[in-house]
């Protein structure tokens, strides 16, 4: 896929406390968050779906709560975020409703996408607010998150949730061009690594000796997220955000470092489905249901006539013939005992069999890959 960020469908934007908030102040940059909603305005203009994680509420809330510059208690970052959050939460539901878009905010803990359930219930939200024309703006639930529990940084957050959502393109704004060969600070040498293909040791190496700063928001949690993004078929892109309209000056070519990965979302989602996960159960289909899964449609309830083994809603499955050949591997969207009710069934007596609404799909073609 290309590098070009007016080709993607599904965009998640990082942005980082810095950019947001004035660290000497402690108060937001309004005129840079209005030029940043100009930019997610026209994105979204163009059909290009957004999802925003922003940093910036414990900087917004120490303030507040007069707890000074210094370095502070996890207690006392966690009271500072529960301040900010809400400031930081209003600023953007004020600047995108000037532009006619609705804000929705999402906080995220690490077990939210780590664990499977919680995981496909966030990715069920996010995908609903995006249909329904909102914006996510996501950050981590820094009040309830204990240390050992955290992210701590907005960059893993951000690549986690775009590998959730599979989304197409990660942008990193940040307070610096890209990776560079050394320290852009300390060496005046340095150059800016504009393309990388592939995370090898060296540009390991570099993105050590390149980092600035230490703790959260440094180039090495940068190429963590790196990681995690391009083995789920997303691309990456770290760009300077402290101009303004930082979005419009990536893609008039400003300087920037792209992460680039052959893969494609759904192709790296359909190998994971169809090689690393353990089957949980196994769904026996009829002769109608078989043809329909080669035409690359969706398994219905109506057309399983036997479930067995003992599993959750979003765990693999195997999915056979009546004659025991498996024909193809999805992550199912009914538990074992919901599921034995609705089989035989059309779509749409679901919710009057379980008491709720429900997928039409046993398992969706997006969560099922053909390995028969
Ligand atoms: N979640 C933190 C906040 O909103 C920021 C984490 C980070 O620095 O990336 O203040």
């Amino acid at each position: 896929m290309s590098a070009d960020l007016a080709a993607m469908k599904r965009i998640v934007v990082k942005i980082g406390s810095a950019l947001l908030v004035d660290t000497r102040r402690q108060t937001l940059n309004r005129t840079w968050l209005h030029a940043l909603g100009d930019d997610l305005a026209r994105l979204r203009a163009r059909g290009q779906e957004v999802i925003v994680v922003s940093s910036g509420a414990i900087a917004l809330g120490r303030n507040v709560l007069g707890l000074g510059g210094g370095v502070l208690q996890l207690e006392e970052s966690q009271a500072a975020a529960a301040v900010g959050q809400v400031s930081l939460a209003h600023a953007y539901q004020s600047v995108l409703a000037e532009r006619g878009i609705s804000a929705a905010q999402v906080l995220l803990t690490l077990s939210d996408t780590e664990q499977r359930r919680r995981y496909l219930n966030a990715r069920n939200t996010i995908s609903a607010l995006l249909r329904l024309g909102a914006l996510p703006v996501i950050n981590e639930n820094d009040t309830v998150a204990t240390s050992e529990i955290r992210y701590g940084d907005n960059d893993r957050l951000a690549a986690r949730v775009a590998g959730m959502v599979s989304a197409d393109c990660l942008v990193l704004l940040s307070d610096v061009d890209g990776l560079h060969t050394g320290s852009p600070v300390r060496n005046p040498d340095a150059e800016l690594i504009a393309d990388v293909h592939a995370i090898t040791p060296e540009i390991t190496a570099v993105a050590g000796d390149s980092d600035t700063r230490v703790g959260s928001g440094g180039m090495v949690s940068k190429l963590e997220a790196a990681r995690i993004v391009l083995g789920a078929g997303c691309q990456m892109v770290i760009a300077k955000g402290s101009v303004l309209h930082p979005l419009s000056r990536l893609e008039e070519g400003g300087l920037r470092t792209w992460f680039h990965t052959s893969a494609s979302p759904l192709a790296a989602r359909k190998s994971w489905i169809a090689g690393s996960l353990e089957p949980a159960g196994l769904l026996t289909i009829d002769a109608g249901a078989v043809r329909a899964l080669k035409r690359g449609k969706s398994l219905l309830p109506a057309g399983v006539s036997a479930v067995t083994g003992d599993f959750a809603r979003g765990d693999a499955v195997r999915v056979c013939a009546a004659g025991g050949a498996e024909l193809a591997r999805g992550l199912v969207a009914y538990d074992c005992h919901d599921a034995a009710r609705i089989i035989g069934h059309k779509s749409r007596e679901i919710e009057a069999i379980l008491g709720y609404r429900g997928r039409d799909e046993i398992i969706h073609r997006d969560d099922l890959v053909l390995t028969g």
